[in-house]
Formats: C-alpha cells, sequence, structure tokens
C-alpha cells in the first residue's frame, strides 16, 4: 500500500528561517493560520489572520503571501472549478475533494511509486503528476 494519510505540524518559524526569510509577526500569522487549516482560501485567511494581527491590511496578508508563495514555503493549488487554495508545502500528494460537503483531504502517495504506474500504462514520459480525487468523504457517509 503506497498512499497513506499525513498530519504534521510544521513549525514556521523554521519554514521561515529555512527559506532566509525573515520572521515576521506577519508571516508567522499566516503560516500558523494555513497550518491549523490544512487548506484555505484567501478570504478565510485574510478573516483568520485579522483575528490574529487586527491592525495588518489586506494589502499587507498579500505581499507576504505572495513572499511565501515565491519562496515555495506556502503552495497555491490548482483545482479546477473551485476556489484558488492555499496550504503549507510538503511532500508530492495528491487531493481529495467531498462532493457534499466539500472538505479538501491530502492523501499522501509514494510519488515514485505513483509515476510509474502510469509510465508503464500509458506515457513512459510522465515525470509530474497532479491529480484530484472526487467522492463522499468518511464523515458525510456516516451521517
Ligand atoms: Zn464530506
Ligand atoms: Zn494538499
Amino acid at each position: 500500500m503506497f498512499i497513506y494519510m499525513l498530519m504534521i505540524k510544521r513549525d514556521s518559524t523554521n519554514l521561515l528561517k529555512k527559506s532566509n526569510l525573515k520572521v515576521t509577526p506577519q508571516r508567522s500569522a499566516i503560516l500558523e493560520v494555513i497550518q491549523n487549516e490544512g487548506h484555505i482560501d484567501i478570504e478565510r485567511l485574510v478573516e483568520k489572520v485579522k483575528g490574529i494581527i487586527p491592525s495588518i491590511s489586506v494589502a499587507t496578508i498579500y505581499k507576504n503571501l505572495n513572499s511565501l508563495i515565491e519562496s515555495n514555503i506556502v503552495s497555491e493549488l490548482p483545482l479546477p472549478g473551485r476556489k484558488k487554495m492555499y496550504e503549507i508545502t510538503h511532500n508530492k500528494h495528491i487531493h481529495f475533494v467531498c462532493k457534499n460537503c466539500n472538505s479538501l483531504e491530502d492523501i499522501e502517495v509514494d510519488s515514485l511509486e505513483f509515476v510509474k504506474i502510469f509510465q508503464s500504462k500509458f506515457a513512459p514520459n510522465i515525470d509530474d503528476f497532479d491529480v484530484t480525487l472526487y467522492g463522499i468523504c468518511k464523515k458525510c457517509q456516516n451521517k
């Protein structure tokens, strides 16, 4: 079995230091919020960060978010038909979207294994993937 779920808390200060970004309260707050939410859209991010630093402007949030994306600490998720979501960059993974509650889960896969399956079946030159699965999540199923 090469698929497993993963939830790891990452230290926002370490993330910033590793990327040589200055540790500021604004950046720490943004990372903290994204970390807690797992995946978040911009409206919710702004709302939550303002909850931590009420005086912060939307422009400052955008500016800091962009520098976090440029440093690859935060990833922007291309999810067809949905608002752009943000998450802390971690191992290559696939997403599962619940068609009922719209929740978004990470499913970690062994990237090499995963690519190999498609290489042998379809195209030997595949070297990357971007996969979103859709269905009904466990919570909704058990309701
Ligand atoms: Zn659901
Ligand atoms: Zn994810």
